[in-house]
């Protein structure tokens, strides 16, 4: 066996690493009580991320719920916007728990728009 390690392997795992790290202080700071928030509601559609199975029915970001504070964020009602342009049929409903998890869209912006949680191993 060689002692020493590969170099492009262990860049690899380095930069998971830090994938990681940066996913919980995302989830960290998106998590909360969202009840009373706004989102929106579109027709069914599958997760763009390759090979994955999971289908939204909401406005999500690495499958969470996508609310925003106020029914009428100017960035709501764009997104909405062009949801209805690809014919998503998007609906600005109350955000309630039971819908699933839920993630702030700014916190969501602010950690660079992660699109899928679900890592490779
Ligand atoms: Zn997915």
């Amino acid at each position: 066996m060689a002692a020493r390690p590969e170099p492009g392997r262990v860049e690899l795992e380095q930069e998971l690493e830090w994938l990681e790290d940066d996913e919980e202080l995302w989830h960290e700071d998106a998590a909360g009580d969202h009840a009373g928030w706004s989102c929106v509601r579109t027709e069914p559609f599958p997760c763009p991320a390759e090979g994955c199975q999971f289908v939204a029915d909401f406005m999500t970001a690495a499958h969470l719920i996508l609310v925003w504070e106020e029914r009428d964020d100017p960035n709501l009602l764009r997104h909405a916007e062009r949801a209805k342009q690809v014919g998503r049929n998007p609906r600005i409903v109350e955000y309630e728990p039971s819908f699933g998890p839920s993630a702030s869209y700014y916190a969501w912006e602010a950690a660079g728009r992660p699109v899928h949680a679900v890592r490779a191993d």
